[in-house]
């Protein structure tokens, strides 16, 4: 018997780059009551996570037994933490990240877009893109994340579909390929037309995750349900055909197409045909950019950054969870690693892994899994972890702050100490604070209220500093560069009191309102103004 040697140019396959393939790692974004909550319950049922069905939404009460979780959370039965929910399904891991988004919208959301390779944007069919969802995209587009559509409600009234792909197109600048299209609407709402192999998948007892979808003749459909119009329906199908762009892999990939199926989130219908799309078309953990090089997931080498750090509220345990996305390699409990911006190494004994049912203690974690890492302060937003190279990944940035207010203490007498826990807690990612050049007492800047209820709770708890906040005359913050130096040292000179250094020292620009900051900006000629700054 002779030797026979394989010789391949593919890169070889580990049990490491298999773990790789087949994650998913996501978030889900969407406007308040779009149905974000009830997907997220029908996606977890897809994967056997059948015990948190129906609960995602009670997390006050889940959690109150939980005597490590935040006051605020347990008080006001809202979730602050961005909780990870893995599940399996079809030899597939997903990690689902929640981006918290009622009274809960914080920063935190919009870095969970950080930690993600794709998003779904879960679109309500009577509405089409609200505000919200407009806003998380835009965070989204910063990194080209792929994003998969999800037209949901269509079991009531509805906007004409064609118009909800052309508001997608215009708005988001994003192109569409229907995936699906729906037959009948709202109360005729009877299934949807699979566009791919001309199957229709029925409302009623075809929407079920084993529901395969029927070869029905369109002809046929009127059988179903009188108030069909089969002509119009065969014109639509037709036009479908002919004018929307066909998929296409790679442009979905880079941020310029989106996928769009269309359901019922509530009815169950459809969340099947989102899955097999998430886990066929999603992208596995993509390499991660660092100030080095380019990370692949599938090195052996752990690397990680940390995109939020979860305090503790209680006093006498004033640890904290911070949040890492594993960008590569595997993390096994116990191992040390090394936060690349203290230089220091620090051991990994008790990571918790995120199951859907519950925070556990993980032996075991790959790339594009997210970790909590329990510590004391060690870590913050931002950081990388690394099995000893000495890279930082970039891509957490600050996000311009929507609501600006000043901090009044009631005791004067400690506004030194006020000074030194405003830069804790904006070093920690709670608040953004801006220091106008004027002199006058510092502002705080939140995307969500409830960061205002946190940074409060934290000053009185952790520091005895009672503390409340007054309107300010700004609205607006927007960090301002410009190419020439002498420029930009100009422009803060006559704008000295809109101008306030943010916690690195960078010059931010203070406005009362649009209005403003518009006139501004067209006379301030070479000079610009950003409401996101990158990490360096
Ligand atoms: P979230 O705010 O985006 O998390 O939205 P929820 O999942 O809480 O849904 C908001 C409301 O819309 C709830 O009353 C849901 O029952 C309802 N809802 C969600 N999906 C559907 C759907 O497909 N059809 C109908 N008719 N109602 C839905």
């Amino acid at each position: 018997m002779s030797d026979t040697t394989v010789t391949t140019e593919q890169p070889a396959r580990t049990a490491l780059s298999d773990e790789v393939a087949r994650r998913r790692t996501f978030a889900i974004i969407s406007h308040p009551d779009a149905g974000k909550t009830t997907l997220t319950e029908k996606l977890l049922l897809f994967g056997g996570a059948i015990n948190l069905a129906g609960q995602v939404k009670a997390k006050g009460e889940r959690r109150n037994t939980r005597s490590d979780w935040m006051k605020i959370e347990r008080e006001r039965g809202i979730s602050v933490v961005t909780s990870v929910m893995t599940f399996e399904f079809e030899g597939l891991v997903f990690n689902l990240l929640d981006t918290p988004g009622h009274e809960d919208f914080s920063e935190d959301t919009y870095r969970t877009l950080t930690a993600v390779d794709s998003a779904v944007m879960v679109i309500d069919a009577a509405k089409g893109i609200e505000a919200r969802t407009r806003k998380l995209f835009e965070v989204c587009r910063l990194r080209d994340i792929p994003i998969i559509t999800f037209i949901n409600k269509m079991d009531r009234e509805s906007r004409d579909t064609f118009d909800l792909l052309d508001e997608i197109e215009k708005t988001l600048a994003l192109d569409t390929t229907p995936m699906t299209w729906p037959v009948g609407r709202g109360r005729d709402f009877i299934g949807t037309y699979d566009v791919r192999d001309g199957g229709v998948r029925l409302l009623e007892g075809g929407g079920a995750k084993t529901g395969a979808a029927q070869q029905i003749a369109i002809s046929e459909l009127g059988k179903l349900n009188a108030n069909l119009d089969i002509g119009q329906i065969t014109d639509e199908l037709e036009l479908v055909k002919e004018a929307c762009k066909p998929f296409e892999l790679d442009a979905f990939r880079e941020g310029h197409l989106t996928p769009v199926y269309f359901g019922s989130a509530l009815r169950n219908f459809g969340v099947g045909d989102l899955l097999e799309g998430l886990g066929r078309y999603a992208p596995s953990p993509r390499a991660q950019e660092s100030n080095l090089r380019k990370v692949d997931a599938a090195e052996p080498r752990m690397s990680a950054f940390v995109f939020k750090i979860q305090a503790n509220m209680d006093p006498n345990h004033r640890d904290r969870i911070a949040f890492a996305r594993l960008c590569s390699g595997k993390l096994n409990r116990g191992m040390k690693a090394k936060l690349v911006r203290t230089g220091k190494t620090m051991p990994l004994s008790s990571p918790q892994f995120f199951f859907a049912q519950d925070r556990s203690v993980a032996d075991e974690a790959f790339a594009g899994d997210v970790v909590g890492i329990p510590n004391h302060g060690s870590l913050r937003i931002g950081d990388t972890l690394t099995e000893g190279e000495d890279l930082t990944f970039v891509g957490v940035p600050s996000f311009a702050p929507e609501i600006v207010r000043r901090v009044r203490l009631t005791d004067a007498m400690k506004a030194k100490k006020l000074k030194e826990a405003l830069q804790q807690m904006s070093e920690e990612g709670v608040v953004q604070v801006f220091r106008p050049r004027d002199g006058a007492p510092a502002l705080v800047g939140v995307v969500g209220p409830l960061q205002l209820d946190v940074l409060k709770a934290r000053l009185d708890a952790e520091y005895s500093l009672p503390v409340e906040f007054e309107v300010s005359e700004f609205s607006l913050a927007r960090w301002i560069s410009c190419d020439d130096k002498k420029k930009l040292e100009a422009f803060i000179a006559s704008n000295n009191s809109g101008v306030a250094d943010d916690v690195d020292g960078d010059p931010v620009f203070l406005a009362k309102n649009e209005f403003y900051l518009g006139y501004t900006k067209e006379r301030a000629e070479g000079i610009v103004f950003s409401n996101v700054k990158d990490v360096k």
